[in-house]
């Protein structure tokens, strides 16, 4: 493995700190994935994009890494303070269906869109639905702590004792008595001892679709705890990385915080890695202000915001162009420069890929050249050292790329640089961009096109009676599969059979 010092941003010390592995090379990194009822937007895309560059990049500097995301598919309800609907079972109630249907559904188009954004799966991707009895175990063991207490077949945590032996609030840097006086006049706090506590198992009402025998009865596991029963199963009781986006560091990771030391007396994980959110026009993205895309209205181009089709590596792209933790601004301008900032990162490739080394003994070494290059790879390799910069990494791969399309053009020699760096050029410009950044090329359908223009000049060959040619594009078809078939008033083609 290279030694690479990488430098993470604390959430808990608010600091960059040295990045280290608990157990080198071995990463277990545990990001908080979607709430499966409905399709996927920008808000998912976010978070899947970057820690799928983090899972990349740790990847290609030698370590192991676990990446756990999970399925929320019971338990985040429609309102806050533990109120409100299952959100999957009412959207199963509205399209008539069952909660795992629905949960089925939008699980299948998430992945078919984090596929074409070209993520990686995770190493497991547990449910919540099949760790009940790990939720369970964890809400007895918090009880037994004495950090929670049972109200009429609910189970709640009591945040105000918690806070006595251990810090509630550390994550998001928000004070207990501050939260507890904001909330003191609002209804809500139900059962509560107190509105800032959450619940950890709740009782399901007779008509609630989708419940569990526990040693309370019937019902179901708060939001928060699936998350520290899945992370614990499959990280252990402490991790290196929990991510997700800003909007689940309060209450979400908080309170994975509080359950984390409840039961195991330490934080679940040492780092934390928040994205920022996403906006549209330079307003919060939200469906009561028509500004809700999803992925699918992205990649066609089919809503009332979009002037066209954004391909989705011209998403994932946009998303890189800047730093995770900034927030990151949609519009049909900035999508356009993106949709060129990634045509030209890839037309490099291509590029890259035509050229060859060329000894010539007669060409001097130009070591300003080769300093250059070299110190843009290092600055590549910095910036994603630095708690992963992609936007500044990209700023050195065009540095790369304008060298490698001075030597396309023989404005610079290749063997001005020397065969290894010439390679190295080649390599880390490739390895960036396919492998750490997960750029690669689309490539357009474009066959029906291209045999139309094939068949039209086919046409005007027959008629010019240029035989050469018409027996010329007849055999380049033929050599791609397809016959052209000449009808009396037309000329069409078919797959060779
Ligand atoms: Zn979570």
């Amino acid at each position: 493995m290279k030694s690479h010092h990488l430098k993470l941003y604390n959430t808990l010390s608010r600091e960059k700190e040295e990045f280290q592995a608990i157990n080198p090379p071995f990463v277990g990194m545990y990001v908080c994935g979607p709430t499966v009822y409905g399709d996927a937007h920008l808000g998912h895309a976010r978070p899947a994009v970057t820690f799928d560059t983090v899972n990349r990049y740790l990847t290609h500097l030698g370590y192991r890494v676990r990446y756990v995301r999970n399925i929320t598919d019971v338990g985040h309800l429609t309102g806050d303070a533990d109120e409100g609907e299952d959100k999957i079972a009412k959207k199963a109630k509205l399209e008539q269906l069952e909660p795992m249907e629905v949960a089925q559904q939008y699980t299948d188009t998430y992945h078919r869109d984090m596929a074409v954004l070209n993520t990686w799966k995770p190493s497991i991707e547990p449910r919540a639905t099949g760790h009940i009895p790990e939720q369970i175990a964890l809400v007895e063991a918090i009880l037994k702590e004495g950090l929670a207490y049972e109200v009429n077949g609910s189970v709640y945590f009591d945040v105000l004792k918690y806070n006595n032996q251990y810090q509630y609030g550390k994550l998001s840097g928000r004070v207990l008595d501050e939260l507890i006086s904001g909330t003191r006049d609002l209804d809500g706090q139900g059962e509560k001892r107190n509105s800032v506590d959450f619940a950890l198992w709740k009782k399901a009402a007779p008509e609630h679709l989708m419940k569990w025998d526990s040693p309370w009865g019937l019902g179901f596991p708060g939001w928060h705890l699936e998350c520290t029963a899945m992370s614990s199963k499959y990280l252990g009781t402490q991790f290196d990385i929990h991510g997700g986006g800003m909007d689940l560091m309060f209450p979400h990771h908080e309170c994975e915080i509080a359950q984390g030391n409840a039961c195991n007396h330490q934080d679940p994980a040492r780092y934390w890695m928040h994205n920022n959110m996403i906006t549209i026009n330079g307003q919060k993205m939200g469906k009561s202000l028509g500004n809700f895309i999803t992925l699918q209205e992205l990649f066609t181009g089919n809503h009332a915001l979009l002037e066209q089709a954004y391909s989705p590596m011209t998403i994932r792209y946009f998303m890189l162009t800047a730093h995770y933790r900034s927030t990151l601004d949609f519009s049909n301008e900035a999508l356009k420069a993106a949709q060129k900032g990634y045509k030209k990162m890839i037309n490099g490739l291509r590029t890259a890929h035509l050229l060859e080394y060329q000894a010539d003994d007669s060409i001097p070494v130009d070591e300003k050249q080769i300093q250059q290059i070299e110190s843009s790879i290092n600055n590549a390799y910095r910036a994603m050292d630095d708690d992963f910069n992609t936007a500044q990494a990209i700023g050195h791969l065009f540095n790369l790329l304008k060298k490698i399309n001075s030597i396309f053009t023989g404005q610079l020699k290749g063997a001005a640089l020397g065969e290894e760096v010439f390679s190295k050029l080649k390599n880390t410009y490739t390895t960036f961009v396919v492998d750490i950044l997960g750029l690669i090329e689309e490539k357009a359908d474009t066959q029906e096109s291209m045999i139309d223009l094939l068949l039209r000049l086919y046409g005007e060959a027959k008629t010019a009676r240029d035989y050469t040619k018409v027996d010329e594009i007849r055999a380049g078809l033929k050599d791609m599969g397809f016959v052209v078939k000449d009808m009396k008033d037309r000329i069409d083609w078919a797959y060779e059979e």
